[in-house]
Protein backbone atom coordinates (compact mmCIF):
# COMPACT_ATOMS: atom_id res chain seq x y z
CA UNK A 1 0.00 0.00 0.00
CA UNK A 2 1.61 3.67 -1.15
CA UNK A 3 1.00 6.82 0.74
CA UNK A 4 2.67 10.09 0.30
CA UNK A 5 3.92 11.50 3.56
CA UNK A 6 4.99 14.92 4.68
CA UNK A 7 8.65 15.06 6.34
CA UNK A 8 9.44 17.99 8.25
CA UNK A 9 12.88 18.97 9.01
CA UNK A 10 15.04 21.74 9.66
CA UNK A 11 18.27 20.17 8.36
CA UNK A 12 18.65 19.12 4.77
CA UNK A 13 21.16 16.41 5.57
CA UNK A 14 18.14 14.85 7.59
CA UNK A 15 15.62 15.38 5.17
CA UNK A 16 17.42 13.98 2.12
CA UNK A 17 17.99 10.80 4.06
CA UNK A 18 14.55 10.01 5.21
CA UNK A 19 13.68 10.71 1.51
CA UNK A 20 15.99 8.22 0.16
CA UNK A 21 14.53 5.82 2.64
CA UNK A 22 11.09 6.44 1.95
CA UNK A 23 11.43 6.15 -2.30
CA UNK A 24 13.05 3.05 -1.82
CA UNK A 25 9.70 2.09 -0.12
CA UNK A 26 7.79 3.32 -2.89
CA UNK A 27 6.25 6.04 -0.82
CA UNK A 28 5.76 9.87 -2.17
CA UNK A 29 7.26 12.37 -0.27
CA UNK A 30 7.04 16.14 0.30
CA UNK A 31 9.92 17.65 2.25
CA UNK A 32 9.14 21.06 4.69
CA UNK A 33 12.03 22.59 6.28
CA UNK A 34 10.46 24.75 8.80
CA UNK A 35 6.93 24.77 10.55
CA UNK A 36 5.15 27.21 8.94
CA UNK A 37 5.85 25.28 5.74
CA UNK A 38 4.63 22.41 6.84
CA UNK A 39 1.39 23.45 8.08
CA UNK A 40 0.92 24.97 4.68
CA UNK A 41 1.40 21.67 2.51
CA UNK A 42 -0.47 19.84 5.14
CA UNK A 43 -3.29 21.75 4.40
CA UNK A 44 -2.94 22.41 0.66
CA UNK A 45 -1.45 18.92 -0.33
CA UNK A 46 -3.15 16.74 2.53
CA UNK A 47 -0.57 14.03 2.95
CA UNK A 48 -1.44 10.58 4.49
CA UNK A 49 1.50 10.54 7.30
CA UNK A 50 3.42 13.48 8.64
CA UNK A 51 6.98 12.84 9.72
CA UNK A 52 7.86 15.60 12.17
CA UNK A 53 10.84 16.61 13.67
CA UNK A 54 10.58 18.65 17.48
CA UNK A 55 13.80 20.39 17.64
CA UNK A 56 13.53 23.04 14.80
CA UNK A 57 14.26 26.85 14.85
CA UNK A 58 11.48 29.28 14.94
CA UNK A 59 8.27 26.85 15.46
CA UNK A 60 9.14 24.19 17.27
CA UNK A 61 7.18 20.58 16.26
CA UNK A 62 5.45 20.65 19.47
CA UNK A 63 3.71 23.72 17.98
CA UNK A 64 3.25 22.63 14.46
CA UNK A 65 1.28 19.74 15.83
CA UNK A 66 -1.01 21.63 17.82
CA UNK A 67 -1.53 23.97 15.24
CA UNK A 68 -1.95 20.90 12.72
CA UNK A 69 -4.39 19.11 15.08
CA UNK A 70 -6.15 22.44 16.02
CA UNK A 71 -7.18 22.45 12.41
CA UNK A 72 -10.21 20.47 10.88
CA UNK A 73 -8.58 20.45 7.69
CA UNK A 74 -5.20 18.22 9.28
CA UNK A 75 -6.52 16.88 12.16
CA UNK A 76 -6.68 13.34 10.76
CA UNK A 77 -3.47 13.49 9.53
CA UNK A 78 -1.09 11.35 11.94
CA UNK A 79 1.60 12.58 12.82
CA UNK A 80 4.59 10.74 13.72
CA UNK A 81 7.31 13.15 16.12
CA UNK A 82 10.69 12.23 15.71
CA UNK A 83 12.17 12.83 19.38
CA UNK A 84 15.83 12.82 20.93
CA UNK A 85 17.06 9.57 22.14
CA UNK A 86 15.09 7.99 25.02
CA UNK A 87 13.67 11.72 25.85
CA UNK A 88 10.57 10.46 28.07
CA UNK A 89 9.65 13.95 28.67
CA UNK A 90 9.82 14.90 25.01
CA UNK A 91 7.10 11.44 24.10
CA UNK A 92 4.99 12.67 26.85
CA UNK A 93 4.77 16.76 25.28
CA UNK A 94 4.11 15.22 22.09
CA UNK A 95 1.40 13.22 23.08
CA UNK A 96 0.06 15.94 24.72
CA UNK A 97 0.19 18.46 21.32
CA UNK A 98 -1.39 15.17 19.86
CA UNK A 99 1.03 13.34 18.13
CA UNK A 100 -0.23 9.90 16.77
CA UNK A 101 3.16 7.97 16.96
CA UNK A 102 7.02 8.97 17.79
CA UNK A 103 9.79 7.45 16.89
CA UNK A 104 13.67 8.24 18.40
CA UNK A 105 16.62 9.37 16.39
CA UNK A 106 18.36 8.08 14.39
CA UNK A 107 15.22 6.48 12.95
CA UNK A 108 16.36 2.67 12.18
CA UNK A 109 14.43 1.44 9.52
CA UNK A 110 12.40 -1.38 11.33
CA UNK A 111 10.91 0.91 13.41
CA UNK A 112 9.86 3.71 10.61
CA UNK A 113 8.55 1.07 8.31
CA UNK A 114 6.47 -0.62 11.23
CA UNK A 115 4.65 2.50 12.14
CA UNK A 116 4.04 3.62 8.53
CA UNK A 117 2.88 0.66 7.93
CA UNK A 118 0.39 0.32 10.73
CA UNK A 119 -1.07 4.17 10.51
CA UNK A 120 -1.18 3.27 6.63
CA UNK A 121 -3.44 0.42 7.09
CA UNK A 122 -5.25 2.83 9.75
CA UNK A 123 -5.82 5.34 7.58
CA UNK A 124 -7.19 2.79 5.08
CA UNK A 125 -9.89 1.88 6.98
CA UNK A 126 -10.88 5.85 8.37
CA UNK A 127 -10.37 7.23 4.63
CA UNK A 128 -13.31 4.74 3.42
CA UNK A 129 -15.45 5.37 6.39
CA UNK A 130 -14.91 9.12 6.34
CA UNK A 131 -15.48 8.85 2.36
CA UNK A 132 -18.62 6.79 2.57
CA UNK A 133 -19.98 9.11 5.65
CA UNK A 134 -19.48 12.27 3.64
CA UNK A 135 -22.02 10.92 0.98
CA UNK A 136 -24.76 11.56 3.66
CA UNK A 137 -23.50 14.16 6.02
CA UNK A 138 -20.88 15.27 8.29
CA UNK A 139 -17.19 14.50 7.71
CA UNK A 140 -15.83 12.60 10.42
CA UNK A 141 -15.54 15.27 13.27
CA UNK A 142 -16.54 14.48 16.17
CA UNK A 143 -19.22 16.14 18.91
CA UNK A 144 -17.68 16.98 22.11
CA UNK A 145 -19.01 13.92 24.21
CA UNK A 146 -17.61 11.43 21.42
CA UNK A 147 -13.98 12.98 21.69
CA UNK A 148 -14.42 11.99 25.59
CA UNK A 149 -15.03 8.66 24.59
CA UNK A 150 -12.03 8.05 23.41
CA UNK A 151 -9.94 8.96 26.19
CA UNK A 152 -11.45 7.09 28.94
CA UNK A 153 -9.84 3.86 29.78
CA UNK A 154 -9.32 0.73 27.89
CA UNK A 155 -10.22 -2.65 28.25
CA UNK A 156 -7.36 -4.29 27.27
CA UNK A 157 -6.42 -8.29 27.43
CA UNK A 158 -2.97 -8.89 27.89
CA UNK A 159 -1.72 -12.28 26.75
CA UNK A 160 2.06 -13.00 27.90
CA UNK A 161 3.28 -15.96 29.43
CA UNK A 162 5.76 -14.42 31.79
CA UNK A 163 4.52 -13.72 35.56
CA UNK A 164 7.69 -10.92 35.86
CA UNK A 165 6.76 -9.03 32.91
CA UNK A 166 3.11 -9.29 33.59
CA UNK A 167 3.51 -7.09 36.62
CA UNK A 168 5.77 -4.30 34.80
CA UNK A 169 3.25 -4.37 31.88
CA UNK A 170 -0.10 -4.71 34.11
CA UNK A 171 0.94 -2.20 36.71
CA UNK A 172 1.25 1.06 34.87
CA UNK A 173 -1.78 0.14 32.72
CA UNK A 174 -3.97 -0.28 35.74
CA UNK A 175 -2.12 3.01 37.50
CA UNK A 176 -3.38 4.71 34.46
CA UNK A 177 -7.26 4.19 34.38
CA UNK A 178 -7.05 1.38 32.52
CA UNK A 179 -8.78 -2.33 33.17
CA UNK A 180 -6.64 -5.18 32.09
CA UNK A 181 -7.86 -9.11 31.83
CA UNK A 182 -5.53 -11.92 31.61
CA UNK A 183 -7.12 -14.69 29.19
CA UNK A 184 -8.68 -16.55 31.91
CA UNK A 185 -9.97 -13.70 33.34
CA UNK A 186 -12.20 -12.42 30.15
CA UNK A 187 -13.53 -15.97 29.64
CA UNK A 188 -15.06 -15.41 33.00
CA UNK A 189 -15.89 -11.97 32.68
CA UNK A 190 -17.48 -12.37 29.59
CA UNK A 191 -18.13 -15.98 29.02
CA UNK A 192 -15.97 -15.93 26.26
CA UNK A 193 -16.75 -12.81 24.18
CA UNK A 194 -14.62 -9.94 23.90
CA UNK A 195 -17.03 -7.73 22.41
CA UNK A 196 -15.83 -4.73 25.02
CA UNK A 197 -12.72 -5.10 24.56
CA UNK A 198 -10.15 -2.32 22.64
CA UNK A 199 -7.08 -3.88 22.67
CA UNK A 200 -4.66 -7.10 22.77
CA UNK A 201 -1.65 -7.15 24.37
CA UNK A 202 0.09 -10.09 22.81
CA UNK A 203 3.27 -11.25 23.88
CA UNK A 204 5.72 -13.07 20.95
CA UNK A 205 8.53 -14.55 23.12
CA UNK A 206 8.19 -17.72 24.69
CA UNK A 207 4.58 -18.80 24.30
CA UNK A 208 3.21 -21.88 24.66
CA UNK A 209 1.08 -21.39 21.61
CA UNK A 210 1.83 -19.58 17.80
CA UNK A 211 1.25 -16.10 18.67
CA UNK A 212 0.95 -15.42 14.67
CA UNK A 213 -1.87 -18.19 14.45
CA UNK A 214 -3.64 -16.29 17.41
CA UNK A 215 -2.85 -13.01 15.80
CA UNK A 216 -4.29 -14.29 12.23
CA UNK A 217 -7.14 -15.51 14.35
CA UNK A 218 -8.12 -12.07 16.12
CA UNK A 219 -8.37 -10.39 12.42
CA UNK A 220 -11.04 -13.45 10.87
CA UNK A 221 -13.16 -13.43 13.54
CA UNK A 222 -16.17 -11.38 13.69
CA UNK A 223 -16.34 -10.29 17.20
CA UNK A 224 -12.49 -9.40 17.31
CA UNK A 225 -11.85 -8.52 13.61
CA UNK A 226 -12.16 -4.41 14.56
CA UNK A 227 -9.74 -4.87 17.82
CA UNK A 228 -6.33 -3.11 18.12
CA UNK A 229 -3.52 -6.13 18.54
CA UNK A 230 -0.49 -4.28 20.22
CA UNK A 231 2.52 -7.01 19.84
CA UNK A 232 5.38 -7.19 22.20
CA UNK A 233 8.52 -8.12 21.13
CA UNK A 234 12.77 -7.96 22.03
CA UNK A 235 14.58 -6.87 19.30
CA UNK A 236 15.85 -10.58 18.73
CA UNK A 237 12.27 -11.20 17.87
CA UNK A 238 12.03 -8.64 14.63
CA UNK A 239 10.98 -10.84 12.33
CA UNK A 240 8.38 -12.54 14.11
CA UNK A 241 6.85 -8.82 14.65
CA UNK A 242 7.16 -8.23 10.98
CA UNK A 243 5.00 -11.05 10.12
CA UNK A 244 2.72 -9.99 12.95
CA UNK A 245 2.14 -6.97 11.04
CA UNK A 246 1.77 -8.40 8.19
CA UNK A 247 -1.27 -10.44 9.34
CA UNK A 248 -2.91 -7.70 10.82
CA UNK A 249 -1.12 -6.57 13.52
CA UNK A 250 -1.42 -2.93 14.93
CA UNK A 251 1.29 -1.83 16.02
CA UNK A 252 4.73 -2.69 17.69
CA UNK A 253 6.17 -2.25 21.20
CA UNK A 254 9.54 -3.72 22.37
CA UNK A 255 10.44 -5.43 24.92
CA UNK A 256 11.45 -4.93 28.27
CA UNK A 257 8.78 -2.22 28.04
CA UNK A 258 9.32 1.19 28.50
CA UNK A 259 5.92 2.36 30.95
CA UNK A 260 5.39 5.95 28.99
CA UNK A 261 5.60 4.16 25.73
CA UNK A 262 3.74 1.58 26.47
CA UNK A 263 0.55 3.91 28.15
CA UNK A 264 1.34 5.88 24.67
CA UNK A 265 1.03 3.72 22.22
CA UNK A 266 -2.35 1.75 24.16
CA UNK A 267 -3.69 5.77 24.21
CA UNK A 268 -3.46 6.00 20.47
CA UNK A 269 -4.65 2.78 19.66
CA UNK A 270 -7.53 3.17 21.93
CA UNK A 271 -8.33 6.46 20.46
CA UNK A 272 -7.92 4.94 16.84
CA UNK A 273 -10.01 2.37 17.12
CA UNK A 274 -12.96 4.03 18.79
CA UNK A 275 -12.87 6.46 16.53
CA UNK A 276 -13.08 3.90 13.58
CA UNK A 277 -16.04 2.74 15.43
CA UNK A 278 -18.17 5.89 15.76
CA UNK A 279 -17.49 6.41 11.84
CA UNK A 280 -18.64 2.38 11.34
CA UNK A 281 -21.81 3.13 13.06
CA UNK A 282 -22.13 6.58 11.57
CA UNK A 283 -21.89 5.03 8.44
CA UNK A 284 -24.28 1.87 9.20
CA UNK A 285 -26.58 4.64 10.68
CA UNK A 286 -26.37 7.02 7.24
CA UNK A 287 -26.94 3.52 5.13
CA UNK A 288 -30.24 2.96 7.39
CA UNK A 289 -31.45 7.10 6.87
CA UNK A 290 -30.84 6.36 2.96
CA UNK A 291 -33.77 3.78 2.96
CA UNK A 292 -36.21 5.00 5.50
CA UNK A 293 -38.93 7.61 5.05
CA UNK A 294 -37.81 9.87 8.25
CA UNK A 295 -41.64 10.91 8.78
CA UNK A 296 -43.21 7.28 9.53
CA UNK A 297 -40.11 5.36 9.86
CA UNK A 298 -41.35 3.04 6.62
CA UNK A 299 -39.36 2.49 3.64
CA UNK A 300 -38.74 5.02 0.61
CA UNK A 301 -39.18 4.79 -2.67
CA UNK A 302 -36.09 3.68 -3.99
CA UNK A 303 -35.94 0.82 -1.57
CA UNK A 304 -39.27 -0.17 -2.10
CA UNK A 305 -38.16 -0.29 -5.99
CA UNK A 306 -35.44 -2.51 -5.08
CA UNK A 307 -37.30 -5.19 -3.10
CA UNK A 308 -40.08 -5.38 -5.61
CA UNK A 309 -37.44 -5.97 -7.97
CA UNK A 310 -35.88 -8.62 -6.34
CA UNK A 311 -38.98 -10.13 -5.04
CA UNK A 312 -40.48 -10.26 -8.55
CA UNK A 313 -37.03 -12.25 -9.30
CA UNK A 314 -37.31 -15.04 -6.59
CA UNK A 315 -41.23 -15.16 -7.84
CA UNK A 316 -40.03 -15.86 -11.57
CA UNK A 317 -37.77 -18.52 -10.32
CA UNK A 318 -39.59 -20.34 -7.52
CA UNK A 319 -43.01 -20.01 -9.25
CA UNK A 320 -44.35 -18.36 -5.68
CA UNK A 321 -47.13 -16.06 -5.88
CA UNK A 322 -46.49 -12.16 -5.24
CA UNK A 323 -49.24 -9.33 -4.38
CA UNK A 324 -48.68 -5.30 -3.52
CA UNK A 325 -51.35 -2.88 -2.21
CA UNK A 326 -51.43 0.65 -3.14
CA UNK A 327 -53.04 2.70 -0.06
CA UNK A 328 -54.42 6.00 -0.33
CA UNK A 329 -55.74 8.41 2.60
CA UNK A 330 -58.85 10.28 0.57
CA UNK A 331 -59.24 13.54 0.09
CA UNK A 332 -55.41 13.74 2.35
CA UNK A 333 -55.29 16.97 0.98
CA UNK A 334 -58.27 18.56 3.02
CA UNK A 335 -56.50 17.42 5.80
CA UNK A 336 -53.55 19.42 5.60
CA UNK A 337 -55.36 22.81 4.13
CA UNK A 338 -58.02 22.82 6.72
CA UNK A 339 -55.95 21.26 9.88
CA UNK A 340 -52.38 22.04 8.49
CA UNK A 341 -49.22 20.28 7.71
CA UNK A 342 -48.34 19.18 11.63
CA UNK A 343 -52.30 17.37 11.44
CA UNK A 344 -51.24 16.07 8.20
CA UNK A 345 -48.18 14.64 9.36
CA UNK A 346 -49.74 13.28 12.34
CA UNK A 347 -52.51 11.18 10.13
CA UNK A 348 -49.58 9.85 8.30
CA UNK A 349 -47.67 8.61 11.00
CA UNK A 350 -50.59 7.04 12.93
CA UNK A 351 -51.88 5.85 9.25
CA UNK A 352 -48.54 4.59 9.24
CA UNK A 353 -48.87 2.36 12.31
CA UNK A 354 -52.26 0.89 11.40
CA UNK A 355 -50.56 -0.40 8.45
CA UNK A 356 -47.99 -1.80 10.00
CA UNK A 357 -50.20 -3.49 13.01
CA UNK A 358 -52.50 -4.90 9.83
CA UNK A 359 -49.70 -6.85 7.93
CA UNK A 360 -47.42 -9.63 8.72
CA UNK A 361 -43.78 -9.64 9.66
CA UNK A 362 -42.40 -10.20 6.23
CA UNK A 363 -44.25 -7.97 4.58
CA UNK A 364 -42.60 -4.77 3.56
CA UNK A 365 -44.49 -1.00 4.30
CA UNK A 366 -43.59 1.44 1.68
CA UNK A 367 -44.21 5.13 1.90
CA UNK A 368 -43.01 5.91 -1.81
CA UNK A 369 -44.24 9.79 -1.55
CA UNK A 370 -46.77 11.66 0.06
CA UNK A 371 -50.05 10.12 1.23
CA UNK A 372 -48.83 6.97 -0.80
CA UNK A 373 -48.29 3.83 0.69
CA UNK A 374 -47.38 0.23 -0.92
CA UNK A 375 -47.37 -2.73 1.00
CA UNK A 376 -45.03 -5.77 -0.94
CA UNK A 377 -46.78 -9.13 0.07
CA UNK A 378 -43.99 -11.55 -0.59
CA UNK A 379 -45.32 -15.54 -1.01
CA UNK A 380 -49.18 -13.86 -0.98
CA UNK A 381 -52.03 -14.40 -3.70
CA UNK A 382 -53.74 -11.85 -4.62
CA UNK A 383 -56.56 -12.86 -2.89
CA UNK A 384 -55.11 -13.25 0.49
CA UNK A 385 -53.62 -9.26 -0.18
CA UNK A 386 -56.94 -8.25 -1.47
CA UNK A 387 -58.44 -9.49 2.57
CA UNK A 388 -55.21 -7.76 3.90
CA UNK A 389 -56.29 -4.59 2.33
CA UNK A 390 -60.12 -4.82 3.85
CA UNK A 391 -58.33 -5.13 7.01
CA UNK A 392 -56.78 -1.97 6.85
CA UNK A 393 -59.13 -0.10 5.24
CA UNK A 394 -61.61 -0.99 7.87
CA UNK A 395 -59.16 -0.46 11.03
CA UNK A 396 -58.58 3.27 9.21
CA UNK A 397 -62.16 3.81 9.06
CA UNK A 398 -63.18 2.11 12.87
CA UNK A 399 -61.30 5.02 14.46
CA UNK A 400 -60.56 8.59 13.94
CA UNK A 401 -57.11 9.99 13.88
CA UNK A 402 -55.47 12.34 16.42
CA UNK A 403 -54.67 15.62 15.27
CA UNK A 404 -52.65 17.20 17.96
CA UNK A 405 -50.89 15.81 21.12
CA UNK A 406 -53.29 15.80 23.33
CA UNK A 407 -55.94 14.12 21.38
CA UNK A 408 -58.69 16.37 22.19
CA UNK A 409 -59.19 17.11 18.32
CA UNK A 410 -59.83 13.74 16.11
CA UNK A 411 -60.53 13.52 12.55
CA UNK A 412 -62.05 10.46 10.76
CA UNK A 413 -60.24 9.29 8.04
CA UNK A 414 -61.32 6.70 5.11
CA UNK A 415 -58.40 5.19 2.96
CA UNK A 416 -58.97 3.51 -0.93
CA UNK A 417 -57.06 0.69 -1.62
CA UNK A 418 -55.72 -1.22 -4.91
CA UNK A 419 -54.57 -4.99 -5.20
CA UNK A 420 -52.62 -6.29 -7.92
CA UNK A 421 -50.39 -9.53 -8.33
CA UNK A 422 -47.29 -10.70 -10.01
CA UNK A 423 -48.23 -11.45 -14.02
CA UNK A 424 -45.33 -13.65 -14.30
CA UNK A 425 -41.61 -13.59 -16.43
CA UNK A 426 -42.57 -10.88 -18.43
CA UNK A 427 -44.43 -8.85 -15.44
CA UNK A 428 -41.93 -5.64 -14.73
CA UNK A 429 -42.00 -3.48 -11.62
CA UNK A 430 -43.17 -0.67 -13.48
CA UNK A 431 -45.86 -3.29 -14.97
CA UNK A 432 -47.15 -4.35 -11.39
CA UNK A 433 -47.29 -1.15 -9.74
CA UNK A 434 -49.12 0.91 -12.39
CA UNK A 435 -51.15 -2.07 -12.01
CA UNK A 436 -51.80 -1.64 -8.52
CA UNK A 437 -52.47 2.14 -8.99
CA UNK A 438 -55.36 1.56 -11.90
CA UNK A 439 -56.70 -0.40 -9.46
CA UNK A 440 -56.59 2.26 -6.74
CA UNK A 441 -57.95 4.57 -9.13
CA UNK A 442 -60.65 2.35 -9.55
CA UNK A 443 -61.35 1.98 -5.78
CA UNK A 444 -60.89 6.07 -5.90
CA UNK A 445 -63.97 7.05 -8.74
CA UNK A 446 -66.28 4.25 -7.29
CA UNK A 447 -66.63 6.38 -3.98
CA UNK A 448 -63.76 5.62 -2.41
CA UNK A 449 -63.33 3.93 1.25
CA UNK A 450 -62.93 1.18 -0.73
CA UNK A 451 -60.14 -1.41 -2.11
CA UNK A 452 -60.24 -3.06 -5.93
CA UNK A 453 -58.85 -6.05 -6.37
CA UNK A 454 -58.04 -6.58 -10.06
CA UNK A 455 -55.97 -9.77 -9.14
CA UNK A 456 -58.62 -11.77 -7.16
MG1 LIG B 1 15.92 19.49 14.12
Amino acid sequence: MSARLLVVDDILANRRLMQAKLEAKYYSVLLAENGVEALKIAAEDQPDIILLDVMMPGMDGYEVCRRLKADPQTAHIPVVMLTALNETADRVRGLEAGADDFLTKPVDDFSLMARIGALNRYNAVAMELRKREANGMRAGALAEEEMQGLERGANILLIDSSSSSMQSIRDPLQDAGHRVLTLDEADKAADGRNSNLDIVLLGLSHQAFDPLRLCAHFRTTDATRALSIIVMATSADRELAAQALELGASDIIQTPVVAEELLARVATQTKRRRYVDILRRRVDRGLELSVVDQLTGLYNRRYMTNQLALWMKRASLGSQPLSVISVDIDHFKQVNDKYGHDAGDRVLVQFADRIRTNVRPKDIVCRPGGEEFLVIMPETTGDLAGRAAERIRKSVAAEPFELDDLGQQKLGVTVSAGVAAYAGEDDTVADMLRRADLALYEAKTAGRNRVTNIAA
